[in-house]
């Protein structure tokens, strides 16, 4: 289902700052400034700053909670949208639907429905990141995806609105076929009445199990490498020798092994180098070639796969 829904004039955004540091903006806190850094509260803003940067030829990258993103050194020469104010609200509405902005946080969303009796999205309880973000990803977790309770979203591009549903998005394993400066600003989720003891169950064990198994409380940006077919990244690089492995203040994490820390000072090119040394590692060991689930901010290209050196 594709519903065009308006489009907007061109004019100037309202909240726009220049040289903006992007590693707050991350988990990892690492990387440079944006050239623009403009922060949208509604659809309509959204559509007006795309177009304000089309008519300056500047390239756009979207910035949910910066969760599964690596920024360059370099930063980024062209604007960076990130959504907030109204875009962050979360609403239960009839049948079952829970409506989230673009910039509603995921494990806020999952508390939400929760409260409400609906299930479906306890697998989002752990995922730091936010529903636009969730969506763009195909975020998933304990065997569940968002796919599977997707109801509709709304993308925004410099030509307007327009509302979509799962099959128009493509989405696979933490993919989507949302193209760069395509902006997810609302999402439905369709979800079901649930048991609410069964729900808080599910979320405690959900959240036990995280604490149980993945570092706790340091710079980290989610799982590094997706899993192969039948096999985990985390086993390969353990396997590897890669836990704890370190290149400048980035190291694999001893607790986890697809999960990277990053130190005071850490680099971008650090992170990289240590990819690249770990998926070298895998592969020397008789492993197939790991692909990247995180992605990077290039200061000239904009989101792109993570360009492994070597
Ligand atoms: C501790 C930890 C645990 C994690 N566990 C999981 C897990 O179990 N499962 C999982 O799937 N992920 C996990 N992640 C990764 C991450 O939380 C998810 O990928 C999340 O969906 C990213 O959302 P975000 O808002 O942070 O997006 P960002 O990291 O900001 O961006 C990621 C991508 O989404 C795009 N994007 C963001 N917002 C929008 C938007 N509104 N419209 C269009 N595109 C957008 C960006 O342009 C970028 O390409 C984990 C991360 C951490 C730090």
């Amino acid at each position: 289902m594709t519903t065009a829904i308006m489009a907007a004039p061109a004019t100037h955004p309202a909240d726009l700052a220049e040289g903006a540091s992007l590693a707050p903006l991350t988990s990892i806190r690492v990387g440079g400034p944006a050239d623009w850094l403009c922060s949208v509260r509604s659809s309509r803003a959204v559509v007006v700053a795309l177009c304000w940067a089309r008519e300056r030829g500047l390239r756009v990258a979207v910035v949910g909670r910066g969760s599964n993103l690596l920024v360059a050194d370099a930063g980024f020469r062209g604007m960076v949208l990130r959504l907030t104010g109204g875009l962050a609200a979360i609403s239960v509405r009839g049948g079952g639907r829970l409506w989230c902005g673009g910039a509603a946080s995921l494990p806020r969303a999952v508390q939400r429905a929760a409260a409400h009796g609906l299930t479906g999205l306890e697998f989002g309880a752990s995922i730091p990141g936010t529903a636009g973000g969730a969506v763009a990803m195909n975020a998933g977790a304990h065997h569940a995806e968002l796919s599977e309770v997707l109801d509709w979203a709304v993308v925004c591009g410099a030509e307007g609105r327009r509302r979509v549903g799962p099959q128009d998005l493509e989405l696979g394993y933490r993919r989507s076929s949302l193209a760069p400066g395509e902006v997810v600003t609302a999402v439905s989720f369709a979800l079901r009445a649930g048991e609410p003891d069964a729900i808080a169950a599910r979320l405690a064990a959900f959240r036990a199990h995280r604490r149980a198994t993945q570092p706790q409380g340091v710079r980290t940006f989610g799982s590094v490498f997706t899993n192969p077919p039948d096999d985990s990244a985390g086993r390969l690089l353990e396997a590897a020798g890669c836990k704890d492995l370190r290149v400048g203040e980035a190291r694999f994490s001893p607790v986890h092994a697809n999960f990277i820390e990053a130190g005071p000072g850490c680099r971008a090119r650090d992170v990289l180098e240590l990819m690249a040394e770990g998926r070298r590692r895998v592969a020397a060991a008789g492993g197939p070639t790991l692909e990247p689930e995180v992605r990077y901010l290039d200061p000239e290209h904009g989101i792109v796969r993570p360009p492994l050196p070597g």
